[in-house]
């Protein structure tokens, strides 16, 4: 049965952010199709200072700001038990991180508790779910306002699994979204194309539509609390991990439908994460202009090897 969005969630705007700092983008090529499509994008094409004089002159510019900081989210899903994740700490708090990134772990919603009280505080907490609205009579879920109020200041919304598994419409995702930055809370978003869609041409399409559900939810102030995660459904838990040019190529299209849909210094701003068997490939797909982060899942269960990835950031050098 497919779940229906019910709730009235008024989005209550925060003042607009104010952008800062640059952000290459691979000449009018990375860009430019998308920019054909989408008339109302301008991008700002003039080659600045330091950039230019260590050759970047063949790239154009466009405004951006924010931190840009490397995001690494790890999302455990219905994993584990009170031994395994009592060891998994462990692990995570002997991992030695030294690049400059943000890290986010998404336990399962009854461990949460126990990983907040043992984890160390490089490590910030995500819920894996929230509910749509404000709490009631919904069986089995949690209200972002719970999350906020145990200090989880995560939570992860429109994975694949529950859009596949539990029926979450694009709209639905796209209230979910917005009810839960309007409690204060920050979002990986998750959006990703099947197999099928791939092969018959329409993944800008699809992550298109997902994201314009978001978009019609949000106001341009709230993107400040939303890192995209695209992962695509075909690389999830396959082992198959998306080229670093498939998902440079996709994450580029993200970016030139997020000025078009919201504004140029959203796009700029936004992260944007890859997900899907990320394990292999690590310092190429890092390396890539308009990859901001990972979201992780079967290798975020492996201390070490959750630590490589987040340490993978030292790579992205934008
Ligand atoms: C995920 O489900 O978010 C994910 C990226 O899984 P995996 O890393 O196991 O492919």
């Amino acid at each position: 049965m497919s779940v229906v969005a019910s709730t009235a969630a008024s989005v209550v705007a925060p003042a607009a952010p104010s952008f800062v700092g640059l952000r290459r983008v691979k000449g009018p090529g990375a860009l430019s199709r998308d920019v054909e499509a989408h008339p109302s994008v301008t991008l700002a094409t003039s080659v600045r200072g330091a950039r230019a004089s260590r050759g970047a002159s063949s790239r154009c510019v466009a405004t951006m700001a924010g931190t840009g900081k490397f995001v690494v989210g790890g999302n455990w899903k219905c994993n584990g038990n009170t031994a395994s994740i009592t060891q998994l700490v462990k692990d995570l708090n002997k991992g030695e991180i030294d690049a400059d990134v943000d890290v986010i772990v998404a336990p399962p919603m009854l461990y949460l508790p126990k990983v907040q009280s043992t984890i160390d505080r490089q490590f910030k907490l995500s819920a894996q779910n929230c509910w749509v609205s404000e709490g009631g009579a919904f069986t089995g879920e949690v209200s972002a306002e719970m999350l906020a109020d145990a200090n989880v200041p995560w939570v992860i919304l429109g994975h694949s699994e529950r859009r596949a598994l539990c029926g979450e419409s694009d709209e639905f995702v796209g209230k979910k979204v917005a009810y839960a930055i309007k409690n204060g809370l920050s979002v990986m978003a998750c959006i990703g194309e099947t197999l099928q869609e791939r092969e018959s041409g329409a993944t800008q399409d699809v992550c298109r539509r997902q994201l314009q559900a978001i978009v019609n939810e949000l106001s341009a102030g709230d993107w400040e609390k939303v890192v995209i995660a695209y992962e695509p459904v075909w690389a999830i838990g396959t082992g198959k991990v998306a080229t670093p040019e498939q998902a440079q190529e996709t994450h580029a299209g993200i970016r030139a439908f997020m000025a078009s849909a919201v504004s140029q210094d959203v796009a700029s701003k936004v992260r944007i994460q890859y997900g899907g068997s990320v394990n292999g490939q690590l310092q190429e797909l890092a390396k890539q202009e308009d990859i901001d982060g990972f979201l992780v899942g079967g290798a975020s269960l492996i201390g070490d090897a959750f630590i490589t990835i987040c340490n993978s950031a030292k790579y992205n050098t934008y």
